[in-house]
């Protein structure tokens, strides 16, 4: 029996954009680059999902949603969230907190339960598990439902192939009807009754009707054209200047190397490391104790094996961003480890006592809760410190740009 293909609206978006960026993504299992509008996404649904959670019986407080948010954001750190700079990441966290005190002042009033938030709904329909998590669903009553999809760009849009989609799980998914019928026993079909989407920066809701059934055919057989297309290895790239300019496996497309990318892929990519040929290439081992020698000489030992491995580290690591700059890679991969250059702050203060000291006196020594480089570097940036004081703590903190290597198990 064949499996049923796992797809969802966003890989059915990567595919029309490019069906050989598709293919490196969910075919060889490389993942992209984190994006830093996916993590401030990621984070404004999650406190969406605490504010409504409809098993808690009292809605959280302001400060309370502000708290949880904060804890969210701190979970990673800037370069994990995809920032190019600590200021970024700061201008993105007071953002979030602006939509947050904003969403408040004109909701919270009239907060109600829905009937599901951030509910992930796997949907078995001709030969597709079709993955969708909605946002938030309402019950209208009468077996109808509002499905609202959070959204935090820029600018929001009609995107027909989303609601087109909502629509088509919506009104074919057993759990979903299960949802409903708990709430409204009599119901015997459920129906999209409204859908919306919420831009939370400019607390702006786009309603839209319910489409026709003969829009929704047409949509799915487009569908079910690009599954088919998947199953028979269909992946030619379709390069084009703005999807390849933002595309993260430039380096390795053909479009651009001239040759088939032949990586790992399926299921020997997922279990690569378990796969993996044995190690050709020599790797210091630790030495083993000898049996005669003493503690203390066996501590000494490791400390010396450990000072040599960490040289020998840093001298591998100045070869490789030399050769990434160079070859002007961001990204490259070894045989079980694939290396990648993130841009990084090296933060140097002069004389930490003079420092502090000039932090006393100016009066911002209470907005760092410890005066570390980094908190330091960060007043820099604070647009509530004057450009005079900031102009004296240059005089003895500097942050020089500068790049950094990740390295880490190939997925
Ligand atoms: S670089 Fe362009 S053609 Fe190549 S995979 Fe990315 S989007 Fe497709």
């Amino acid at each position: 029996m064949v499996k049923n293909l796992s797809f969802s609206y966003s890989k059915m978006g990567m595919y029309k954009e490019c069906p050989q960026k598709y293919k490196f993504r969910y075919v060889h299992m490389l993942p992209e680059k984190p994006k830093y509008y996916f993590a401030f996404g990621s984070a404004m649904h999650a406190v969406m999902e605490f504010i409504y959670n409809p098993a808690k019986t009292v809605f959280p407080t302001l400060q309370e949603a502000l708290a949880f948010f904060e804890s969210e954001w701190n979970k990673t750190s800037f370069e994990q969230k995809g920032y190019a700079s600590v200021e970024k990441e700061l201008e993105g966290y007071a953002e979030g907190r602006r939509i947050l005190e904003t969403y408040y002042a004109q909701n919270s009033a009239t907060f109600t339960h829905p009937l599901s938030v951030e509910m992930k709904s796997t949907l078995e329909l001709d030969g597709l598990s079709l993955i969708s998590i909605l946002d938030r669903m309402d019950y209208l009553g009468d077996g109808q439902i509002k499905i609202l999809d959070y959204k935090t760009g820029k600018t929001v849009q009609r995107e027909p192939d989303q609601l087109y989609m909502y629509q088509k799980v919506v009104e074919n998914s057993p759990t979903i009807k299960a949802l409903v019928q708990a709430k409204d026993p009599k119901v015997k079909e459920v129906r999209v009754g409204e859908l919306s989407f919420y831009h939370l920066p400019t607390m702006t809701e786009l309603k839209f009707e319910r489409a026709p059934d003969k829009e929704i055919f047409e949509f799915w057989q487009g569908v079910l054209q690009i599954a088919g297309n998947i199953r028979a290895g269909k992946f030619d790239p379709t390069p084009g200047e703005n999807q390849c300019r933002w595309c993260d496996y430039r380096n390795l497309c053909p479009v651009f190397t001239g040759k088939e990318y032949d990586g790992p892929s399926g299921w020997a990519a997922r279990n690569f490391k378990r796969e993996a040929a044995p190690q050709t290439v020599a790797v210091p081992t630790e030495k083993q104790p000898s049996p005669e020698k003493s503690e203390q000489e066996q501590l000494s030992d490791k400390i010396d094996r450990l000072g040599e491995l960490a040289e020998e580290q840093q001298r591998l690591e100045k070869e490789i961003i030399a050769l990434f700059q160079k070859n002007k890679f961001e990204r490259h991969f070894g045989k079980n480890f694939k290396a990648e250059l993130v841009p990084a702050e090296q933060i140097t203060i002069a004389d930490t006592v003079k420092t502090v000291e000039l932090l006393a006196k100016l009066g911002l020594l209470a907005k760092v809760s410890a005066p570390t480089k980094t908190t330091i570097a960060r007043l820099l940036t604070d647009k509530t410190v004057s450009a005079q004081d900031k102009a004296q703590l240059q005089t003895l903190v500097q942050v020089l740009k500068t790049w950094r290597l990740n390295v880490e198990k190939s997925e």
